[in-house]
């Protein structure tokens, strides 16, 4: 059997002492989309957090896998180094920066190269731009500063193409995201895994509007800290319709 490109296995997690991650276990093979479902507070972005390694959550039991090798001894760089990436990682405006200054050190620590030539960048940066049909200008502009909520993600998503994860973790805040946004997010994601069909993507969304678009190959129910269901897209028109309240009830 090959290995799993992410595998997390029974990952107990908590956050200022308090338990949130009560033995999730998931396995993300490579090219596969899988979108995590679930009510506020169920845990979705602390599983984010988790795998990027952020130090405000501990592991207490189980461990997550990249490519069958042990993540739990790596910082998030040495993650991020590694392939895995988080976006909404960088959400501040840095004043000062542009968006290509910013991403020429992102692509220089994920590739470990002492000094990458701007012209190398700047010319990935314009195909991917054209690719994602954004204006160039934008590479010129100062980070996330006045960015629109559609900049933000097509940001995003470029940051992604550019650092060419093996793992992608988007996650979508629960707010905020009006339909042009998503749009934007389910058509960047589809013109990356064209060019980079062995990337694996979770996509944590309350949008059954995304999934639409993104058509990922399964969908989770996250609820209070454990995975309750999987299941085709058809999971989430379920939740479209009736909730979250079927799956409260599905013993763990
Ligand atoms: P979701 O993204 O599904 O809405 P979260 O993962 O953000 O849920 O949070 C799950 C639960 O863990 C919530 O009850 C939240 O208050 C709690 N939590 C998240 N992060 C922390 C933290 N750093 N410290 C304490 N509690 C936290
Ligand atoms: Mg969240």
């Amino acid at each position: 059997m090959t290995t799993p490109l992410l595998e997390l296995v029974d990952v107990h997690a908590t956050a200022d002492g308090n338990e949130i991650l009560k033995g999730l276990s998931l396995r993300i093979f490579e090219g596969e989309v899988h979108a995590i479902m679930g009510p506020n507070g169920a845990g979705k972005s602390t599983l984010a957090n988790v795998i990027m390694g952020h130090p405000g959550y501990q592991i207490t039991a189980g461990e997550i896998y990249l490519r069958g090798q042990a993540l739990s001894a790596w910082s998030p760089d040495e993650r991020a180094r590694q392939g895995i990436f988080l976006a909404f990682q960088y959400p501040e405006s840095i004043s000062g920066v542009s968006v290509i200054q910013f991403l020429r050190q992102a692509i220089a620590a994920r590739k470990n190269f002492e000094e990458l030539s701007v012209l190398e960048v700047r010319l990935d940066l314009m195909e991917w731009m054209d690719r994602l049909g954004m204006d160039p200008a934008f590479a010129e502009r100062h980070l996330n500063d006045g960015f629109s909520g559609g900049e933000r993600k097509r940001n995003e998503v470029l940051q992604m193409a550019l650092l060419d994860p093996e793992v992608a973790v988007l996650d979508e805040t629960d707010s905020g995201l009006d339909i042009d946004a998503l749009r934007v997010v389910a058509r960047g994601v589809r013109t990356v895994r064209e060019a980079r069909p062995h990337m694996g993507t979770i996509v944590v969304t309350h949008y059954v509007k995304l999934l639409e678009e993104l058509v990922p190959d399964h969908v989770h129910v996250l609820v209070d800290g454990r995975i309750v269901q999987s299941g085709g897209v058809e999971l989430a028109t379920v939740i479209e319709t009736s909730g979250y309240d079927a799956f409260r009830t599905v013993p763990a």
